[in-house]
């Protein structure tokens, strides 16, 4: 596990970090699922980047799906109401998932998707997130696979947005936009 922490509350990933650093998860995750049928799911709109690479990187068969969520409140405060604006199109069953999010926050997205997910009938859910900020946590989530704890502060880039505008980005950045 990489602990990504900087004191002054700046978060600056290079490209050649976050590269390195999902490579090294997609090593892990075919270790830990080689002979399993595996799936991923990618929440969408901001994983997608870190699934498309994460993906390359897992040198075993498996499937993919994608679900798209949005949650109510501001773009600091999830009230963890979270609504399903795309519905997964492959069945659970019979499958190793696991859950790729872009980043791991209060964690209320993520409890509502494990439970969605679990109550589908897979084999297990196993979760898969770049970033995670563990002094926001308001409920404990479980990740198996995790790219970079950051310290609390909006970040973007590599799939995370401000406004819709700099998931292009090919690094993660909390510097102003
Ligand atoms: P949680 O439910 O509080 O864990 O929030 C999860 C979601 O909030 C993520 O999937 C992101 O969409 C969004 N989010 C949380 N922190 C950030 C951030 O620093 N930058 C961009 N989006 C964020």
């Amino acid at each position: 596990m990489t602990i990504f922490k900087q004191g002054s509350g700046q978060v600056q990933l290079s490209e050649a970090q976050v590269r390195e650093r999902v490579q090294v998860l997609g090593r892990e995750i075919a270790a830990a699922y080689e002979g399993k049928p595996l799936h991923l799911i990618c929440v969408l709109n901001g994983a997608f980047l870190f699934m498309a690479d994460l993906v390359r990187a897992i040198d075993l068969p498996l499937t993919l799906d994608f679900m798209a969520v949005s949650s109510y409140g501001s773009r600091t405060a999830t009230s963890g109401e979270v609504r399903l604006t795309k519905d997964l199109d492959q069945s659970l069953k019979g499958k190793h998932v696991i859950l790729v999010e872009d980043i791991v926050d209060t964690g209320l997205t993520m409890n509502y998707l494990l439970g969605y997910l679990k109550g589908r009938g897979p084999l297990s859910v196993g979760v898969a997130t770049l970033l995670s900020k563990p002094s926001r946590r308001q409920v404990e989530v479980p990740i198996n696979f995790m790219g970079f704890e950051i310290d609390d502060a909006f970040v973007y880039g590599y799939g995370l947005d401000v406004d819709h505008r700099y998931r292009n980005l090919p690094f993660v950045t909390s510097q102003e936009a």
